[in-house]
């Protein structure tokens, strides 16, 4: 590894908080991680796993070094050079592109991508193969939230900064268990909640967490029963005269079907659908109603849901009917999974988007585009396939090539031995990646390797819109490339050379945030230098907005004009009931899932760190020790976990952390690192929310028996 000439100030590559670290190398020669404190949003602080990033740079054991092929599913990889491996995969897919047409191929990407990789992949595929099938692996987290925002705001934004914590008095944290999954986040809420004890702090979540543990009061609800205990809220608060009257009539839309709809269960069958107690939600509703800035927190819990947009709608109804948004400590705050997943909608980086948050269906967003970027041909008015939707596509051969970046999809996507079956078929698979230990990587006809973290240039937005520069720091280790020059190189071999050759990674930023001007995520006025100066930049930020004294938006709709057609929010009467698969007799246990504290995603970085493996070095199953009696389950014993399409062996762990009725596994476990075995999307059904398409995790029937 090259010496480092200086210190770096950069991004944690992890989760949406976007803490800031500075990257130096201490006088042993090794590399040292420590928190930003000039970064407004992390204020120097990191949690166990940015303390720990050195260690996944330092430890290069498991990274691709070379571009890999083989010309049969049997053969062995063969080294090959880069334009072997570039003029390999442009033949396969011109030939199906001949053959097929455009939509035969897709690319299936990642929120870890910067800005500037999402924007290149989405002008290649949208501009100029024509096709829209790429999609992000942020379908499998945030596309809940983003439909609920465009349906009651009229745009996919998240209304709130950071500051916004110390500036409310109520948090409501529903469906997330930040404590473990956006540590920075949580810390600044009990910092402040220890700083002014009259903060209330309520957790919704079936399971008591570290987050339930430190709230003042906890719902364990039934899984699927978010919308009635939402509405039953509502009811109270309409009920208690605790709305804004005034900001309902002139700012909103819809109330009075909203009234309506929260008015036909009593707050008693509420609490008894939800599975709470009745004085908990009444509670929980004056707390609400009481208070001065409230905040609302959610994550999974509402997202992955069958019913996930219908979750965020009603839960974002409740500050439109209180007027808690666009003022201090107040809003709803969906924390974003990825590092980068709002950077990547910002280029388009869905089936159904194309940069600034343009829609693939508007004929004048695609004619903006089209001569913005000098397109070949017209772009496809149709979306593309959505995540689960392309390995469905690749599994009837509607689809002929894949090309997976920077994400691991046999371990993340749900009903894994159907994606499994559908890979197995797939024509031609191209895995671009960091690490060897990407499941993924076993099923691809061509491998690329792509630098890491610190070893490219770019951009990533996190969870309250802010922008940060995270420079190279480091060479890629071998061969490997970053992921920018890959996709130019590859759009060069398909003949678009002119439109893909940039001087240097910072004229594709250049380029890019031409495109959003006069859009709601304007950043037109951002640039490298502008990034370096300022630190960071929250959108949207106009050309012109410069200057020393401003550094972007930090909270929008302070002037409750929204970004829907009459600048009136939408107030939505969803339905309540959940549409998950049904347990029954022969699965009457929910299994619901998620992540530990000290592992990422699939563990291709993490499950390397050894001090991060002591925290919970293998899965196990949580399960409420009335159920587990029943059963004949002790606490430790091996025991099968059975759903309608698969299997998983694990421990026992007996708790009654988890309600009666429920159990849970983390989903970061995969194949390659232990076995078929330990791998929770055995379990998981593809089903998903008609609207935002993102896929049920946290709601499978299974049952459970000594193995
Ligand atoms: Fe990294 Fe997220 Fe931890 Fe911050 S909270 S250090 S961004 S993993």
């Amino acid at each position: 590894m090259p010496p480092l000439k200086t210190s770096h100030k950069s991004t944690c590559c992890y989760c949406g908080v976007g803490c800031g670290v500075v990257v130096s190398r201490g006088n042993n020669g090794e590399l040292t991680v420590e928190g930003d404190k000039t970064h407004p949003s992390s204020k120097g602080m990191l949690c166990s796993k940015g303390m720990n990033l050195h260690y996944t740079v330092m430890d290069q054991s498991d990274r691709l070094l070379h571009p890999q092929m083989r010309l049969s599913r049997g053969a062995p990889m063969q080294e090959v050079s880069w334009d072997t491996a570039l003029e390999r995969v442009a033949r396969v897919f011109q030939t199906f592109i001949r053959k097929y047409g455009p939509d035969s191929v897709a690319f299936y990407v990642s929120g870890q991508c910067l800005t500037e990789e999402y924007y290149l992949i989405n002008k290649l595929i949208k501009g100029f193969i024509g096709t829209n099938n790429i999609d992000t692996n942020s379908r499998l987290c945030m596309s809940s939230a983003v439909v609920g925002y465009k349906m009651s705001l009229g745009e996919d934004c998240v209304p709130v900064c950071y500051d916004d914590i110390e500036a409310a008095d109520t948090f409501l944290v529903t469906g997330a268990n930040p404590a473990w999954c956006h540590p920075i986040i949580w810390r600044r809420v009990e910092a402040h909640k220890a700083a002014n004890p009259g903060v209330k702090i309520i957790c919704v979540d079936p399971r008591r967490t570290d987050t339930a543990r430190s709230a003042d009061l906890h719902l364990p609800l039934r899984p699927g029963t978010d919308i009635v205990l939402h509405h039953a809220v509502g009811r109270l608060l309409i009920e208690n005269g605790h709305v804004d009257p005034s900001f309902i009539r002139e700012h909103t839309d819809g109330f009075e079907a909203y009234r309506q709809k929260v008015m036909e269960r009593s707050t008693e069958e509420a609490a008894a659908i939800c599975g709470v107690e009745l004085a908990a939600l009444l509670q929980a509703a004056e707390w609400i109603g009481q208070a001065r800035g409230f905040l609302s927190l959610w994550t999974m819990g509402l997202n992955q849901s069958v019913i996930g947009v219908d979750k965020n709608l009603s839960l974002i109804n409740l500050h439109l009917i209180t007027g808690q948004i666009g003022k201090p400590g107040s809003g709803p705050f969906s924390l974003t999974g990825q590092p980068n997943a709002m950077g990547g909608r910002e280029t388009g980086g869905l089936a159904s988007l194309l940069p600034g948050h343009r829609e693939v269906s508007n004929a004048a967003h695609r004619q903006y585009m089209e001569t913005f970027w000098n397109t070949p041909a017209s772009i496809a008015p149709a979306p593309g396939l959505t995540a689960t939707e392309m390995f469905a596509a690749l599994a009837e051969d509607r689809l002929k090539a894949i090309w997976i970046i920077n994400t691991n999809p046999m371990v993340s996507m749900p009903d894994m031995h159907a994606v499994e079956q559908a890979m197995t078929k797939a024509r031609f698979v191209v895995v671009q990646d960091v690490s060897d230990r990407a499941d993924t990587v076993r099923f691809a006809d061509v491998v690329l390797p792509a630098a890491a973290w610190l070893e490219k240039e770019g951009t990533m937005t996190n969870a309250e819109r802010r922008i940060t520069h995270l420079p190279k720091v480091l060479d890629a280790p071998g061969n490997a490339l970053p992921d920018a020059e890959i996709i130019c190189r590859f759009a060069a071999k398909m003949g678009f050379e002119n439109a893909f050759s940039y001087p240097h990674i910072s004229a594709v930023y250049e380029e890019y945030v031409q495109c959003t001007a006069g859009t709601h995520i304007d950043v037109s006025g951002v640039s490298y230098s502008e990034l370096d100066k300022q630190r960071s930049i929250q959108w949207p930020f106009p050309a012109g907005m410069k200057g020393e004294e401003r550094s972007g938006t930090s909270r929008l709709f302070e002037d409750h004009l929204f970004y829907t057609k009459n600048q009136k929010a939408q107030l939505h009467a969803v339905a309540d009931e959940n549409a998950s698969e049904p347990a029954d007799a022969d699965f009457p246990l929910v299994l619901t899932t998620g992540r530990i504290r000290d592992q990422w995603h699939t563990m291709t970085k993490t499950g390397r760190v050894a001090r991060l493996n002591k925290h919970i070095p293998k899965p196990v199953l949580q399960i409420n020790p009335q159920d587990a009696r029943e059963r004949g389950i002790t606490d430790g014993r091996l025991v099968a976990v059975t759903g309608r399409r698969g299997q998983v062996t694990v421990h026992a762990q007996l708790t009654a952390d988890v309600r009666p009725g429920l159990v849970f596994l983390p989903m970061h476990w995969g194949k390659m690192l232990e076995s078929d075995a330990l791998r929770t999307n055995n379990l998981t059904s593809s089903l998903v929310d008609p609207k935002s398409k993102e896929p049920d995790f946290k709601f499978t029937a299974v049952e459970v028996a000594v193995f």
